[in-house]
Order: structure tokens, then sequence, then C-alpha cells
């Protein structure tokens, strides 16, 4: 059902510290957008607010794993 618009490398998103998020221009002249978070939970799809557009996001979740939970995803890896 999801048809991409396009996959984009997360290098090539613009982040804003004080939302967490990464932006990247949508042709409709708003900004794809995925927090840190989304990221961190596995998500690799960013939507603008203001079209029915979405991106994949091309990235590698390792960069993204939070400390706390990176012990438990090995061990599910390992098990
Ligand atoms: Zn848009």
């Amino acid at each position: 059902m999801s048809v991409f618009h396009d996959e984009v490398e997360i290098e090539d998103f613009e982040f804003d510290d004080e939302t967490r998020t990464y932006y990247y221009p949508c042709p409709c002249g708003d900004l794809f957008q995925i927090t840190k978070e989304a990221l961190e939970n596995g998500e690799e799809i960013a939507e603008c607010p203001s079209c029915s557009l979405i991106l994949k996001v091309i990235y590698d979740p390792e960069d993204f794993q939070p400390e706390t939970t990176q012990s438990s995803n090995l061990l599910k890896l390992t098990s």
C-alpha cells in the first residue's frame, strides 16, 4: 500500500536540535519530517504534513540505537 515518493539518505536530511526532527524538502513546498525517536524505533518513513507523499529514509539503524536497548537487541539476535 505504501508508495514512496523517493528514497533519501538520512545524511541528506536537515536535523533540527530543538524538535529532534529530521527535515527534507517536499515538492509541495512543505517539508518531509521524521523524528529521531522514530528512527530509533526502527521507522523509516518520513511524511509530509501538507500532502500525501512519503519518503523512505535510508539509514543505518545501528547509528540510532538507544544505548539502553542495544544490548537486548543483541541478545535477541544471538538467541
Ligand atoms: Zn508535501
